[in-house]
C-alpha cells in the first residue's frame, strides 16, 4: 500500500480521496443536554468553540492510538461535516449548500489533563489537540441526502453499547452551529466540523474492541492500541 498511514478525506461509497485538502477541525463542547448533565457542567449561554489541527485527524478504521502516560483517555463520538466550501459569516441557509459530506469523528479527550485546566482556565488544546485525537470514518456523500434527515449513531466498546446519539437532541441544529463557527472562524473546503458528544463518555483501555455505527450510513470496526 502506498502511503498508508497518510490520512486523506475519503467517501464511503468508493475509497478513493475526495479531492479536499485536510484542514482543521472546529468542535463544540456542551451540545448536548445529557452530557452536560454527565459531566456536572453548567449549560453555556453561547457556544464552547475549540480547533484541533490537521496533525490530529487520523483515519479511524486504522487503529486508534491512544497515550498512555496522560491519565484517562475518554471517547465522545460525534457527528462530523467536511464542509465543501468556504464559509465565512453564513446563514444556516446557505450551510446547506456548503457540505461535502457526513461521517463521525472521535474527539479524542484527556479527562484529567482537561479538568486540570478548566480549574485553572487555561485552553483545553494539551487535552484535546494532540496528535491522534481526531480518528475520523469516511463521510457519505451530502449529495446524496436529499434533505437534512436525522442522524443516529452509536459506539460499542467491546461489544457494550457505550454512547447512543441522536441530531435532534442537539441544543443547536448542525446548520445553525456552523453557520454560528463561521461568525468567528472561516471554514474551508476540506475542513471539518465536530459537533459535540452524547451522554456515555469514558476511558478507553488498550486492546478495546470499537465499533462505531452512523445508523444507515457508516460502520466501522476498529481497536484501540498504544501509542
Ligand atoms: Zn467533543
Amino acid at each position: 500500500m502506498l502511503n498508508s498511514t497518510k490520512y486523506q478525506h475519503r467517501f464511503s461509497d468508493n475509497h478513493e480521496g475526495t479531492e479536499l485538502p485536510v484542514g482543521k477541525v472546529v468542535c463544540v463542547g456542551r451540545n448536548y443536554l445529557d452530557h452536560i448533565k454527565e459531566l456536572g457542567n453548567e449549560i453555556p449561554s453561547q457556544a464552547i468553540y475549540f480547533i484541533k489541527p490537521s496533525t490530529a485527524i487520523r483515519d479511524m478504521s486504522n487503529d486508534i492510538v491512544i497515550p498512555q502516560d496522560k491519565g484517562a483517555c475518554h471517547n465522545e463520538l460525534e457527528l462530523a461535516f467536511l464542509v465543501a466550501k468556504t464559509l465565512t459569516k453564513v446563514t444556516p441557509e446557505e450551510v446547506s449548500e456548503s457540505i461535502a459530506g457526513v461521517g463521525l469523528g472521535l474527539d479524542l479527550t484527556l479527562r484529567e489533563e482537561q479538568e486540570k485546566l478548566k480549574e485553572m482556565g487555561h485552553p483545553w488544546e494539551r487535552a484535546k489537540a494532540f496528535d491522534g485525537s481526531c480518528p475520523l470514518s469516511e463521510f457519505r456523500p451530502w449529495n446524496e441526502l436529499k434533505e437534512l434527515p436525522y442522524f443516529e449513531f452509536s459506539l460499542y466498546v467491546n461489544s457494550q453499547q457505550r454512547q447512543v446519539g441522536d441530531s435532534r437532541l442537539m441544543i443547536r441544529t448542525v446548520f445553525e452551529l456552523i453557520a454560528d463557527m463561521s461568525q468567528f472562524f472561516t471554514l474551508e473546503a476540506g475542513d471539518v466540523v465536530l459537533t459535540g458528544t452524547p451522554k456515555g463518555v469514558g476511558p478507553l483501555h488498550v486492546g478495546d474492541v470499537i465499533k462505531a455505527t452512523l445508523s444507515g450510513y457508516i460502520e466501522i470496526d476498529t481497536r484501540v492500541v498504544a501509542a
